[in-house]
């Protein structure tokens, strides 16, 4: 399955969709660059998660807060002090790996040759070992019993488990000396709760409500891998709710259905999610579990639902020494809201749409590279071709390509034989091509040409807007 991931990579090199930072320098890891295609993917799927969390609920309002914030910040969200990974090295190969993720490795080895209960067991010490006040000590103590070797060299000879802290540091201002630092966000989440009595007052929000927001967040990972799975700089889409303490379960069970049902809705197929419940709960939650989607590398955390009860809240009041509470004018009670919130990565996102769509089909003899996106993520909705460049095909395609932009994003091709142009919009997942031929030019009638099915319609001309928007509406997804 290795094989089918750089498949996947080079695709999206090679027809535009992401790219390596700074490639010509030698590129920057875990750094990348989101060119013409992928540049219009991340835009849909963001629109969608928009429109699903706030246009689509009265009681949700948005937020775009700034990524550098007040140092205290993250002293009170717990950040400065426990935002770190257990690392441990190989000596023989030098490489870094998380002590916790080595562990599940051995785990999913020990599930694949059935050892059903050896790899219960040794979860059980892993999820111990994570929770004792010493876990680095616990977790290296559990690789040496389980004599877990290095996945890369081999080797079993490592270095103690280290605490490795995740957040960027830089200086505020010209001087470099210790007071000035500030920190990129590891996380949109704490804008929103600073933000708690900003967005609530001027919004006129009474709780339950929530506060969204899409936006940037910097992690120093020391193991970057995967290619967008990891990044050091990645988007994320975050919700947080809040709720009468007491009414949390309740929350939380409901936007964990709303939020697998959102991955649905983009056309993911449902036998590829699942859940996953966190073996550690954070030092914030009273309950959490991830949605994770089956990758070619295997199943992996695409989005967190976090039950974080009033800890954010009640520790900048704290630390700011500003009241975090509400006041409930129907019941006259003054309390510090309990939180749920969803956070997804958009990065990861797209790397699971493509994984998702991407198939290789035999036809007639040849393979046929295809991406089968829900159409409303595709970077182009449609392709529209003459079928040659002469005999007023194109003038005719145009036209008809004119009318199509003001609802759709448009590729004109006229170049090559035709079947090598619906081969290359099939790569790039356009899900609709419209030919001109001879008897456009006689009936004014078209053929479309559906990317799933490779089936063809001829209608007419003056109908392809909304045939297109029609069948954009009813798509769903192969199982
Ligand atoms: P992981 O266990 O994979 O490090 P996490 O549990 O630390 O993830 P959260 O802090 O819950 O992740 O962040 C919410 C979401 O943000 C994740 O589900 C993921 O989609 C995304 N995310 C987190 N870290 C990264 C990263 N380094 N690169 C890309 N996306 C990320």
């Amino acid at each position: 399955m290795a094989d089918l991931f750089e498949t996947i990579v080079s695709l999206s090199k090679r027809r535009g969709f992401i790219f390596q930072s700074s490639e010509i320098y030698g590129g920057l890891a875990a750094a990348y660059d989101y060119g013409p295609l992928g540049v219009e993917l991340k835009r849909r799927v963001r629109d969608r998660w928009w429109k699903a969390m706030v246009y689509s609920h009265d009681n949700i309002e948005g937020l775009d807060a700034s990524i550098l914030m007040h140092p205290t910040v993250w002293k009170a969200s717990g950040h400065v002090d426990a935002f770190n990974d257990p690392m441990i090295d190989d000596k023989a190969s030098k490489k870094r790996y998380r002590a916790d993720q080595l562990i599940e490795g051995h785990i999913a080895r020990l599930e694949k040759k059935k050892k059903t209960e050896e790899a219960t067991r040794v979860r059980a010490a892993m999820v111990d070992a994570l929770n004792t006040e010493k876990a680095p000590k616990a977790l290296y103590d559990l690789i040496m019993a389980e004599e877990i070797k290095s996945p890369d060299s081999g080797a079993f000879d490592w270095t103690d488990v280290r605490q490795f802290n995740l957040m960027f540091e830089t200086q505020l201002g010209a001087l470099a000396d210790g007071d000035n630092t500030i920190y990129l966000r590891p996380e949109t989440a704490q804008g929103i709760f600073v933000n708690f009595h900003n967005v609530r007052e001027t919004a006129r929000l009474q709780v339950p409500f929530g506060i969204a927001q899409i936006g940037k967040a910097f992690r120093n990972e020391i193991v970057a891998r995967q290619f967008i799975f990891r990044m050091r700089e990645f988007e994320q889409m975050e919700m947080q709710y809040f709720i009468k303490p007491g009414e949390q379960m309740e929350a939380y069970e409901a936007w964990s259905e709303k939020r697998l049902d959102w991955h649905l809705s983009n056309g993911i197929r449902s036998s590829k999610l699942r859940w996953h419940q966190h073996e550690k709960l954070a030092h914030y939650a009273d309950a959490a579990q991830d949605i994770q989607f089956e990758f070619p590398f295997g199943w992996n955390e695409i989005e967190g639902i976090h039950s974080r009860t009033d800890f954010d809240l009640s520790a900048h009041q704290e630390y700011a020494g500003k009241k975090m509470e509400y006041f409930d004018p129907q019941t006259q009670e003054r309390y510090i809201p309990y939180v749920v919130e969803t956070s997804v990565g958009l990065d990861r996102t797209i790397l699971m749409v493509l994984c998702d769509a991407y198939r290789e089909e035999e036809v007639e003899g040849e393979t046929r590279n295809v991406l089968k996106f829900h159409p409303d993520l595709a970077p182009y909705t449609t392709a529209i071709f003459p079928l040659v460049k002469k005999e007023g095909m194109p003038e005719k395609a145009h036209a008809i390509e004119a009318d199509l932009r003001n609802q759709f994003n448009v590729y004109y091709d006229e170049k090559g034989a035709v079947g090598r142009r619906y081969r290359r919009q099939d790569e790039i997942g356009t899900p609709f091509c419209v030919t001109v031929d001879g008897q456009t030019m006689e009936d004014n009638s078209v053929t479309v040409r559906d990317r799933d099915t490779m089936a063809q319609d001829r209608i007419p001309a003056e109908n392809v807007r909304s045939y297109i928007q029609d069948r954009v509406n009813a798509w769903t997804p192969e199982s």
